[in-house]
């Protein structure tokens, strides 16, 4: 289930002075940064919602934004700003981030994971981790933090502040601080511990390999046509199996590709697997003369015709299907 989160783009598109000397709204930079940061928690699975006017027609009012956080239920608050010490062109620089005045051990933790980052990646100064009893960030019930990326008025901030790649490093800082003070984990990297199945049997008419296939995207055999062996492997960890031969016996278990598990010539009635990863594998095979597949099997048991092994002794396969779950 997702997690939700609040940012926050302080001030309107028209809330006097804050802005730079040359007129740049404050709000339109912090709204560039908070676009930046919700496109780079795109890959997680997180529910963001902006507590601002998102257009900038209007300074949503602070009791406002605080009301809607409060009530949405969301986990954490990252408001984000920029700073100015006067109306015109200064030497004023740095980047600093703030928690209320009575921090709570959540806000301290999730401060200075973003201050720290803030500072490495923009490559402005430290300004220090500060307190104030900001409207936005003044309760203890959720971690919430205020940033303020740079000088609008400094002489040095600006050109950093207003080009893609320093709005793009403030974005990260926070983006990257929110996922690992919450222990987020890509749903992309989710999908690439999963674990793929490639398996291939052994044709008893076309005397070979038929090809590879993947979990149960489609199934290895031709009906019809005898399986007398089977390889196969996984993406990740190993796969031991073993195959039992019409009117024979369960054959020596095999690991990964190391061998085949069968005999060319000798139509397999029994299948069993099993794999040493935290996933279970459930296979299945489909009977040549009765031409129907067989329940799902997760065991692995010779003695157990239930779920210890798939098929039915006598009776010849002609395909099996195999997947990690
Ligand atoms: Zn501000």
């Amino acid at each position: 289930m997702s997690i939700k989160i609040a940012l926050d783009a302080g001030h309107g598109l028209n809330t006097a002075g804050k802005q730079t000397p040359d007129g740049i709204k404050e709000w339109s930079l912090n709204d560039k940064v908070c676009d930046k940061i919700q496109e780079l928690l795109c890959g997680y699975d997180l529910e963001i919602i902006r507590l601002d006017n998102d257009e900038g027609r209007v300074d949503e009012s602070l009791q406002n934004r605080f009301a809607k956080y409060i009530k949405s239920g969301v986990k954490l608050i990252v408001s984000i700003h920029h700073n100015a010490l006067k109306s015109d062109w200064s030497s004023a620089t740095g980047v600093e981030v703030y928690t209320d005045k009575n921090p709570t051990a959540e806000d301290a933790k999730l401060a200075e994971i973003i201050y720290n980052k803030m500072v490495a990646y923009t490559g402005l100064r430290g300004r220090g981790i500060k307190q104030s009893d900001f409207y936005i960030i003044n309760q203890d019930r959720i971690p919430a933090v205020l940033c303020e990326g740079g000088f609008m008025d400094g002489e040095n901030d600006y050109k950093i502040i207003t080009s893609e790649a320093g709005q793009k490093a403030y974005a990260k800082s926070v983006s990257e601080g929110i996922a690992e003070f919450l222990g987020l984990n890509k749903v992309a990297d989710k999908q690439k511990n999963e674990i793929d199945v490639i398996y291939q049997v052994w044709d008893s008419v076309q005397k070979r390999w038929l090809p590879n296939v993947k979990n149960d995207e489609d199934y290895a055999g031709v009906f019809g046509h005898s399986v007398c062996g089977a390889f196969a492997n996984l993406t990740s960890g190993n796969i031991i199996y073993a195959v039992h031969y019409k009117g024979g016996k369960w054959l020596p278990e095999v690991r990964n590709r190391s061998d085949y598990a069968g005999i060319y010539g000798k139509s397999i009635d029994g299948l069993m697997m099993k794999t040493d990863t935290e996933k279970t594998l459930k296979y299945r095979i489909h009977l040549k003369k009765a031409k129907k597949w067989l329940p799902w099997v997760t065991g692995y048991n010779k003695k157990d015709s239930e779920n210890g092994y798939a098929g039915i002794l006598g009776q010849e396969i002609d395909a099996i299907q195999i997947k990690v779950v």
